[in-house]
């Protein structure tokens, strides 16, 4: 998970989520890397709520220019991370990984293994970004949606269809916040 640690002379963690889908975690200074990832575990269904309802903001909620910078710069690094961590469940190796800001597609791969990937996707939930990770990986071994294809994804991602029911109904919702 992709989040900004902030230490200050404090006593407890507390988590914000900025407008802009940015996590923020405020610790005490003398916390550690793996209290702050338990801290981000234990709630995480408060940041999937809040990334719910910041996906699920209405029309009219559209980035600005450097909004959308803002956001391309961190798709780039959670992609990164989420590829490479993806790429050997699934069995395979990527190539070069873009980010594009498109309302038509989600994500979408070449032949010779490049990924690009839409950079609206950190708005959504976490395990939502993970499903479109996974589906272009996976057609990096099946480039089709057959039955083996599915398969694939399943074995890695095995509730994968609440991602993608979740990206049919706020999708567009999501799509329409491009400037
Ligand atoms: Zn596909």
């Amino acid at each position: 998970m992709d989040y900004e640690w902030i230490r200050s002379r404090r006593r407890t963690l507390a988590l914000q989520m900025k407008p802009d889908g940015t996590l923020v975690v405020r610790t005490p200074l003398l916390t550690s890397r793996r209290q702050v990832e338990a801290f981000l575990r234990e709630h995480r269904d408060w940041i999937l709520r809040q990334q719910e309802k910041l996906a699920a903001q209405p029309r009219g909620e559209q980035l600005s220019p450097e909004e959308l910078a803002e956001l391309k710069k961190r798709a780039r690094r959670v992609f990164l991370a989420r590829t490479a961590y993806f790429a050997p469940l699934v069995g395979v190796k990527a190539g070069r990984i873009s980010i594009r800001s498109q309302r038509t597609k989600w994500g979408s791969c070449s032949a010779r293994g490049n990924l690009n990937f839409n950079c609206l996707l950190v708005l959504a939930p976490a395990e939502v970004l993970d499903y479109v990770v996974v589906h272009e990986l996976c057609h990096l071994l099946e480039m089709n949606h057959s039955r083996r294809f599915w398969a694939e994804v399943a074995r890695v991602l095995p509730d994968y269809a609440a991602s993608r029911k979740w990206l049919k109904q706020n999708g567009n919702a999501l799509m329409a916040r491009l400037p």
